[in-house]
């Protein structure tokens, strides 16, 4: 029987060893931590339960079709409720807009603020409609070959169209004049790495996620999500061992042979690493490396994540599920983060209250709060510049709120770059993969496999343009493809 082995139970290995099992091989997948979900993964205390990374359930139609690949849907593991309002921005802390699920109150709120703008809107929207449909029925299963699979009349005259609009930021501008609903368009970039006058406008297609198909929440929490997959994969046979770090690659005459972990070892056919691709480079000598130590250090990052968990005993007035907060130093802010790489003096920030929604996530009559502030990776860690930004947040908050809330924590957490170094192997501490820019993707994404040993193979969030728990589903059906074409090759 044909063997693989898959290296890390984030959403990407999960997927890449559900779709290689489906495909028949016989798939054993190891993962450093007790639990799976990577990223994705929770943590319980004090009556609490947080979600550790994803909290955005965007695009449910792209997520639905992974698990019809397995004749199964979403229904099958959680009911997904359709947050309305979708997601609330504070501007400067008192002022707030709350972005609505129907399209024509959408429409409403556009209008109240600058006059013609729904106009405007429905042509974004539409124009963000073209790219959607490339990129999902197109673009991304042309994702392995790079730029050169691209060379199709259809797509380049798409590509070309979005070119000429510059960038996302250049784009929100030419059609709005006020600075809140610029912002609107503009606040998902946080997640996408790069300054927003370096990311295209077809990055739009977040804004058609978020603006077209809504906001949602898997009923019992995003942790839903893994437990389907996990659910999915032991069905398929798949062997996973918890608590087990790949160290070492066994290598005979350029073949991978087999895998070392701090616990066992193992041989097989077949090599998938879902960890970060430079972490699973270091575990190679540096002749089988597909890049050097100077194109990482070059590349562009996106950024790491200042987290805090929050436990609060009482009712917070003013939050709605998802809040996100912007200040005049906006750009000051992304700067700091995306160009000057250091902390920022005032930051934007987001805070999700599951509790708002979901009673299981918080003792009864308590809130369940996570602040996250997107801050550059690589950057020095402290306890003391932790306690600085956590002082900021509540400050904030409790302006928003009219609220004391410092009293009222009875438990906090933070999580930062050193932890994203130390529990995921991630390079530089970063939290959201490598920034959507056109030359790394040209780059990356052609080397899904290595070059030098050709049994091993590349998935997961830094291994794939995009962003997200739908492009972490992706990839592992991507690079199943790409084994599937070599077996049988090797086999015809
Ligand atoms: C704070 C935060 C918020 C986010 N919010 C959202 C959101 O709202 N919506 C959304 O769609 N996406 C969001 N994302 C992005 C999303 O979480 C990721 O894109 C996705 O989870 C990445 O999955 P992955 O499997 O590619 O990587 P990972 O989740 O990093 O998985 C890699 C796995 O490999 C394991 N591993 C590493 N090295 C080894 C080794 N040597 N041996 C064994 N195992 C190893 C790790 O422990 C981990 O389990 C967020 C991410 C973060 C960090």
């Amino acid at each position: 029987m044909k063997k693989a082995i898959v290296t890390g139970a984030g959403l990407s290995g999960l997927s890449a060893s559900a779709y290689l099992a489906k495909k028949g091989f016989e798939v054993d997948l190891f993962e450093k931590h007790e639990i799976p979900g990577g990223k994705a993964r929770i943590f319980s205390a004090e009556g609490f339960t947080f979600n550790m990374g994803p909290s955005w359930y965007w695009f449910p139609e792209i997520i639905e079709k992974f698990y019809n690949d397995f004749g199964l849907s979403s229904v099958d593991f959680y009911s997904l409720k359709k947050l309305d309002p979708g997601y609330r921005i504070y501007f400067d802390n008192d002022l707030f807009i709350d972005i609505p699920a129907d399209k024509d109150a959408l429409n409403d709120v556009f209008e109240t603020v600058e006059k013609n703008s729904s106009r405007k809107l429905d042509k974004f929207l539409k124009n963000a409609s073209q790219a959607y449909n490339l990129i999902t029925n197109r673009l991304i299963y042309k994702a392995e070959t790079g730029i050169s699979g691209w060379f199709d009349w259809d797509i380049l005259a798409v590509l070309l169209k979005f070119k000429l609009h510059g960038s996302l930021a250049h784009y929100a501008r030419s059609l709005f004049k006020d600075e809140r609903l610029i912002r609107i368009i503009e606040f998902p970039l946080a997640f996408l790495g790069a300054f927003p006058d370096k990311i295209g406008s077809i990055y739009n297609i977040v804004n058609y996620g978020c603006l077209k198909f809504g906001t949602w929440y898997p009923q019992g929490g995003m942790y839903k999500i893994v437990d389907a997959w996990v659910k999915i994969i032991n069905d398929l046979g798949v062997s996973i061992h918890y608590s087990n770090e790949v160290e070492d690659f066994e290598v005979i005459n350029k073949i991978v042979t087999g895998i070392f972990t701090n616990k066992k070892s193992l041989h097989a056919d077949y090599f998938v690493s879902a960890a970060e691709y430079h972490h699973t480079e270091q575990l190679l000598s540096r002749e089988f490396r597909n890049f050097t130590e100077k194109y990482w250090r070059n590349s562009v990052i996106s950024p790491s994540a200042l987290l805090f968990f929050i436990g609060i005993n009482t009712k917070v007035k003013n939050l709605i599920h998802h809040n996100v907060f912007i200040n005049s130093d906006f750009e000051i802010y992304m700067e700091d983060t995306h160009v000057n790489w250091k902390w920022p003096e005032a930051p934007s920030f987001y805070v999700t209250c599951i509790s708002k929604t979901d009673a299981s996530s918080a003792p009864e009559g308590m809130e369940n709060l996570v602040a996250l502030i997107p801050v550059a990776s690589g950057l020095e860690d402290s306890g003391k510049i932790r306690d600085h930004y956590f002082s900021y947040i509540i400050q904030n908050l409790e302006k928003i709120t009219g609220q004391i809330i410092m009293d009222k924590i009875v438990y906090k957490r933070s999580y930062a770059q050193t932890n994203f170094i130390s529990d995921y192997n991630a390079f530089q501490g970063n939290a959201f993969s490598f920034a959507n820019t056109f030359s790394h993707y040209s780059k990356l994404n052609k080397l899904l496999r290595n070059k030098y040993l050709t049994n091993l193979y590349y998935t997961g969030h830094t291994s794939l343009q995009g962003f997200g728990i739908p492009m972490a589903l992706l990839s592992g059906k991507l690079v199943t493809g790409k084994v599937e074409a070599d077996y049988n090759k090797l086999h015809s």
